[in-house]
């Protein structure tokens, strides 16, 4: 039957956790006066995404969103349905038959390249795998992750730059008591660094990192952090055209920074600005990273000077940006690397695609932070109610439907209460281990946890 409000709830499905398929569910449900019952599926049992799996494991108060996500999964009208792949356990044409419009809350979880000789040998890696290996991502168990070498090259200067290198320059006693995965504690407690480059193509005043974490690389008990006085030069006319006070507060932090003379610990963070890479050198791995010295032009774009330098690095970690994957039969932007949209609408060849919507980065490619995504999923969900009359009518929109059918299909799907359990089970560990949690990262691990009794006198065992 077409949607009326007055015989039944308006049917809303989520593809993905993260916060911004969970902000998507709260404005989804913030009026009691519009019926509307929301099932959010994730491919993982775990929810909140990014927050879990991509925040740095020593920023637990940004991770501190979580209880606040939480209570909008506990919402009567929510329901979350983990491990239910889009397009493995239920289809497009699935969604289409059991809700009145989707939301895709996907993320961006492809990374951009660089596109330069060597980057493909082994020790070239993407921010993104190192960030979920550290995070303890299902998907990364298999990777093989080699202690980091005595020099690393960390391409970016934006936030996810800043963490890696962060990550990099802590001990083991910094990252101890974290959610850190604990083989990448291990692995860490085996590092042989002592010099991080960060690389920024262009100059300060474009950087994109937020001042706090800027300070942070300040702050670190085994690693000087060195940024040269000449890199922060600017003409009188670039220092004037700078407007912007954030701008402005992290050039002056820098030039304190700058000038700091290094205390001879024994791990040194350097900012190097107005370089690109040109070529990661080696035969079976990174032996080095040639760079070459910028200049801006009149549009502050990176322009080469022919000027070369060879860094004397063994990893390069690509820290350049993220961006979305097509999913099954849903319009894709390739170049941007998100879905097409117009407020959240999805569009495709210029029209709207009828009862299908998008938040998040898959939405606006990725920028912002964690709570940039609330406002985006406010202006999508605004504009599925204002839709909701004239939507196309599911076949079975009740919602007994849908958990017939997983069963039918013997999908294993996992409940907010087996998130629960796991989570309560996690920190646990974690509390008798000094640790804010100890994640567990195994599927086959966290399923048997979510089908039996938790017994921690066995955790070892897990
Ligand atoms: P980002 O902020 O867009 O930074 C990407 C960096 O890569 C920029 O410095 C960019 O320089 C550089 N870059 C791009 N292409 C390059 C190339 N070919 N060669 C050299 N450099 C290149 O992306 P991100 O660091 O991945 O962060 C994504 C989002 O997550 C951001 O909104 C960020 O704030 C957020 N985040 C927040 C936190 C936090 O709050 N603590 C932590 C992690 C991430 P150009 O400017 O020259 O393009």
């Amino acid at each position: 039957m077409a949607y009326d409000d007055s015989v039944r709830p308006l049917r809303v499905a989520i593809i993905g956790s993260g916060p911004s398929g969970i902000y998507a569910a709260e404005a989804l449900t913030a009026h009691q006066d519009v019926p509307v019952s929301v099932d959010v599926f994730d491919r993982l049992c775990t929810p909140f995404g990014l927050v879990r799996y991509g925040v740095a494991p020593d920023h637990q108060k940004i991770k501190n969103v979580t209880a606040a996500l939480l209570r909008i999964l506990q919402r009567p009208q929510i329901r979350f349905f983990g491990r239910v792949g889009y397009g493995r356990d239920v289809t497009h044409d699935d969604l289409k038959q059991y809700y009145d419009a989707v939301i895709y809350a996907v993320g961006a979880a492809e990374d951009r390249a660089l596109g330069i000789p060597g980057e493909n040998l082994p020790g070239s890696l993407s921010a993104t795998e190192f960030v979920a290996w550290y995070n303890g991502h299902p998907d990364t168990l298999s990777l093989v992750m080699p202690p980091p070498p005595p020099g690393v090259a960390v391409v970016g200067i934006g936030n996810v730059a800043v963490d890696v290198a962060r990550v990099l320059g802590k001990t083991v006693e910094e990252l101890a008591s974290t959610d850190i995965a604990t083989n990448a504690l291990e692995t860490l407690s085996h590092s042989q660094v002592t010099d991080i480059y960060i690389l920024g193509r262009r100059g300060p005043a474009q950087a994109k990192f937020t001042l706090k974490e800027l300070k942070e690389l300040g702050e670190l008990a085994a690693a000087d952090f060195i940024v040269r006085p000449e890199e922060l030069a600017l003409t009188p006319a670039a220092e004037a055209a700078i407007t912007d006070v954030t701008v402005r507060r992290s050039l002056e932090v820098l030039r304190d920074l700058a000038a700091r003379a290094p205390s001879g610990k024994p791990r040194r963070i350097h900012l190097r600005f107005l370089a690109s890479p040109v070529e990661i050198l080696g035969q079976v791995g990174v032996e080095g990273l040639r760079i070459e010295r910028n200049r801006l032009d009149e549009q502050e774009r990176a322009v080469g000077t022919g000027t070369y330098e060879t860094l004397d690095v063994q990893m390069v970690l690509r820290a350049v940006g993220y961006k979305g994957r097509p999913i099954a039969n849903v319009p894709f932007d390739l170049r941007r690397g998100v879905i097409p949209n117009e407020g959240g609408r999805v569009q495709q060849d210029g029209t709207t695609v009828p009862g299908e919507y998008v938040v998040g980065w898959i939405k606006s490619g990725p920028v912002g932070v964690i709570g940039t995504n609330k406002a985006s999923a406010v202006e999508t969900v605004t504009n599925l109610l204002q839709d909701a009359l004239d939507l196309p009518t599911p076949a079975r929109p009740d919602a007994a439907a849908i958990t017939a059918l997983l069963t039918e299909r013997h999908v294993p799907y996992t409940t907010l209460e087996d998130w629960l359990k796991l989570d309560t089970y996690e920190q646990e560990l974690g509390r008798m281990q000094g640790r804010v949690r100890v994640k567990i990262d195994s599927p086959e691990a966290m399923a048997r946890l979510q089908c039996q009794e938790l017994a921690l006198s066995a955790a070892g065992s897990v």
